[in-house]
């Protein structure tokens, strides 16, 4: 029986699996009796995906490309279709995302679903804010436009709205434009998190910026790590593809492979790999944007019990010595987080009512799974964000309790109004206390 998983691998979910491959398909008229959600590529890494003991609609059928203006970038696409294909598709024009997480294989309706950002949050914000308009389909066969002017409402409740509020099957999308492919990028080695946040300052002009930090050496020392910050190359070149051969993690690799002496050497030789404390260099988008797509499954190196997410943002005025205390708790809890990243969010408001970036400092973290210390530190560091008037991320979340969603998300009771009576998901119940 085919199956359908979270990037993360956790939770294990038992659900029927309904293709959709034209809109009309949708809504289905033989499954009355348990509750849908749609699903895109399933590069969420919990729950936010699953919908256990029920149906998800799985929406990579709805696949078509439907208009493109290349003198004004518009796009519009089926809900279904990836980050990816767009970008085959938008870049030979002169056209580039305006916004793009750290992998290219998600589609459309997952990006509007969880509002997603990128490296250039900063000065673009998140991605609904260059969604110009898209379809949502009710379960009650209710189709509705949505955009700022027209059910805006609806627009509003379905960015960053986890697939609840119905079925998005079209989207209209505002590219930006790129003479180039190539990225002139720098990398800055620091010690330190007000290093870091200078840095951020500092390189605030250039419209990339994340750095990625080895989380198993604090140990009473600065945290170190290395300052990425990139630009488009303005130089028009010919726009030749990169070769698509890809490496794959064929198998699950035994969960010890990732241990805190193999995660730490690693990081000794990441932060060593540049010999000079700066560097800079002209590289191909694809592996400065989505260093982790050239190897298929890579989420297999963390064994078949799969890994655990976390990804927070603490809100600027506290941001520092709440970070610190979080990085701290990582280091003593003896577990290694093989991938950190630190990021600094703009003030760009979005325009989803549930969106999760605010001002303030992100901090992407992961655990191979370990029962129970995996499990029990994750939640230390959730009750941490609390304190701290900080969120959690559902895109990236497994362990949220009902009290943490209802403080992250101040607006979940008006939100709850434009959930579709016939719609649900594994996380919402969870969140919900179900
Ligand atoms: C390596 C990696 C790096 C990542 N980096 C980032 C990052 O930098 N920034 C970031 O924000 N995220 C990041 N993510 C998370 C990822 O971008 C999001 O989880 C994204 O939403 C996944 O899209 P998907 O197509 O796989 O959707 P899924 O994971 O399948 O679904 C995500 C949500 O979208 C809903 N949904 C999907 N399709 C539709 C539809 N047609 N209509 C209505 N709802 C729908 C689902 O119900 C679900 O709630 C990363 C993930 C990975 C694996």
């Amino acid at each position: 029986m085919p199956s359908f998983e979270s990037w993360g691998r956790y939770p294990k979910a038992k659900q029927e699996l309904k293709q959709l491959f034209w809109s009309q398909d949708f809504p289905l008229h033989d499954d009355l009796h348990s509750f849908q959600l749609p699903a895109g590529m399933g590069r969420s890494y919990g729950d936010v995906c699953l919908n256990d003991g029920n149906t998800l609609l799985l929406t990579r059928g709805l696949n078509r490309l439907v208009a493109f203006d290349p003198n004004t970038g518009v796009l519009c696409c089926e809900s279904g279709v990836t980050l990816a294909e767009i970008l085959d598709f938008a870049l030979p024009h002169g056209w580039f995302l305006p916004v793009t997480p750290g992998t290219k294989f998600v589609t459309v309706g997952g990006a509007i679903a969880n509002d997603v950002h990128g490296k250039n949050h900063h000065v673009a914000g998140t991605f609904g804010r260059y969604v110009r308009r898209f379809g949502l389909a009710r379960s009650d066969g209710t189709r509705l436009e949505c955009s700022p002017n027209r059910n805006s409402e609806w627009y509003s409740a379905t960015i960053g709205g986890l697939g609840l509020t119905g079925l998005i099957d079209w989207a209209e999308i505002q590219l930006k434009p790129a003479v180039s492919r190539m990225i002139c990028c720098q990398a800055v080695q620091f010690h330190g998190l007000e290093e870091f946040v200078a840095l951020s300052e500092e390189k605030g002009g250039c419209e990339y910026t994340v750095a990625w930090i080895d989380s198993v050496r604090t140990n009473g020392k600065a945290v170190r790590g290395v300052f990425m910050c990139g630009d488009h190359d303005r130089t028009p070149e010919p726009r030749k593809a990169m070769s698509k051969f890809k490496l794959a993690v064929p198998i699950d690799l035994p969960g010890f492979v990732l241990n805190r002496a193999s995660v730490g050497l690693f990081n000794t030789l990441y932060f060593h790999k540049q010999v000079k404390k700066q560097a800079a260099k002209v590289i191909d988008y694809e592996p400065f944007f989505y260093p982790l797509d050239s190897v298929l499954h890579w989420n297999r190196v963390y064994g078949k019990h799969g890994l655990l997410q976390f990804q927070c943002v603490i809100p600027s005025s506290d941001g520092l010595s709440a970070m610190r205390e979080i990085l701290d708790v990582v280091q003593k809890s003896g577990l290694a987080s093989f991938l950190s990243v630190l990021k600094v969010f703009g003030n760009l408001p979005s325009p989803g009512m549930m969106s999760f970036p605010m001002p303030g400092i992100t901090l992407t973290l992961d655990f191979p799974i370990r029962p129970p210390k995996s499990f029990s530190l994750v939640d230390q560091l959730g009750e941490m964000t609390l304190a701290a008037g900080g969120r959690i991320y559902p895109a990236k979340d497994a362990r949220m309790t009902p009290v943490q969603f209802r403080s992250f998300y101040p607006n979940h009771l008006d939100f709850t109004r434009y959930v579709d009576p016939r719609f649900s998901s594994s996380f919402w119940r969870r969140v919900n206390g179900e």
